[in-house]
């Protein structure tokens, strides 16, 4: 295996298909004979050639490729007494055969990160103070945090996958993250240099999107808004990432939200999304005294006639949200979803669901993790 990435997110609609040019044909085929271990193991080879359409010499080949690099295993025998002849062979993902690092920049105070397994398991976490770091120091930081994982790790590490604040293009570049004072880091091929390992970066909100989709069960068609310090969001179409002109697809936060004004914002317009929504406003409203229901129950209407356009041209069928369970369950949710309802189609919406992610704080590293298995072995 190579160690450069350039792929990122998941392919989930892996077919044989006959306009595959040959030399991309073998690489198509061992995708397809991991995410069907990855999603349908343990399975003997006839099993396999069945479920991927390949022929037994093909997944034969393909399997003791896979053995060799330590990507899947054989498990024993399968005991079928209404077959005849030699029991199968039964195969499996090599789920607890590597390791994938996984490390979350977009918390304000600090750095995380994880060593996890093949099925999305967080088996040890370290961090890194991170606050006020900028520039220099705060890549350093990330690349410290990075190198402490990758040296902890028991098994051979896959890749390594960091959700980062900001704007992030398709090579891990990070165009700009205000907050970390980024501009144009070639964040992603600067920690493959320094670790000699694969390594993908890219937005937070896009990364933990898809650990939504890999990991909490989520529906293909998805918007992931992450709500903290500012609101951001990751969207998924068809289970694809969706990244837009500019690399900038989710960005809502700067989108002003109604024509009545509102509070000033950092970016210079009024009634940004972020002045409705952010946490740090949401908590001085509620401090300064204002009703906590009525300050939440804004902040939901706020945020669903932000999303009713979004929803209604892509036709999502499910909002899941992330951040502080306290403040966003409950009312605020309640009148995101009351709000997008009154917006959009019954006939096309009125099955939309409007939930808090189930996978937590350690959302954006178990989409990393998503990031490199669809990267480096193509499942999903
Ligand atoms: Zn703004």
């Amino acid at each position: 295996m190579t160690t450069e990435v350039d792929s990122f997110g998941p392919r989930r609609v892996l077919r044989p298909s006959a306009k595959v040019l040959p030399e991309q044909a073998r690489a198509h085929n061992r995708s397809l004979v991991l995410q069907t271990l990855y999603r349908s193991g343990p399975l003997s080879r006839a099993d396999l050639a069945r479920e991927t359409a390949l022929t037994r010499v093909t997944v034969g080949d393909l399997v003791a490729e896979l053995i060799d690099e330590q990507l899947a295993l054989e498990l024993g025998t399968r005991v079928d007494a209404s077959r005849p002849g030699k029991p199968a062979t039964l195969l499996d993902l090599h789920r607890d055969g590597h390791r994938i690092v996984g490390i979350d920049l977009g918390d304000t105070e600090v750095f995380r990160g994880a060593l996890i397994d093949l099925d999305g398991t967080i088996l040890e976490r370290r961090e890194i103070d991170a606050r006020g770091l900028v520039g220099e120091d705060a890549a350093a930081a990330a690349l410290a945090l990075t190198r402490e994982l990758t040296a902890i790790a028991d098994r051979p590490v896959l890749g390594i996958g960091i959700g980062s604040p900001g704007i992030v293009d398709l090579a891990g570049r990070v165009l700009t993250a205000p907050n970390r004072g980024w501009n144009d880091l070639p964040l992603q091929a600067r920690l493959q240099a320094e670790l000699g390992l694969p390594v993908i970066v890219a937005n937070d909100a896009n990364a933990a999107a898809l650990a939504e989709y890999g990991f909490g069960g989520a529906s293909a068609d998805l918007m992931l808004v992450m709500v903290g310090y500012g609101v951001g969001a990751g969207l998924l179409l068809d289970g694809t990432p969706l990244f837009g002109s500019r690399f900038a697809a989710g960005e809502i936060g700067h989108v002003v939200v109604g024509t009545d004004g509102g509070e000033a914002c950092a970016c210079g317009k009024q009634g940004c999304l972020e002045t409705w929504l952010a946490v740090p406003r949401l908590q001085a409203r509620i401090a300064a005294g204002e009703p906590r229901e009525a300050v939440l129950r804004q902040a939901g209407e706020r945020l669903g006639i932000a999303l009713a356009p979004i929803v209604g041209a892509l036709n999502l069928s499910e909002v899941v949200l992330s951040g502080p369970i306290e403040l966003l369950d409950g009312t605020l949710a309640e009148a995101t979803v009351d709000t997008l309802r009154q917006r959009t189609m019954e006939q096309f919406h009125g099955d939309l669901t409007v939930r808090l992610t189930s996978l937590g704080g350690d959302i954006v590293m178990r989409g990393a993790a998503v990031m490199v298995l669809s990267a480096r072995l193509g499942v999903s």
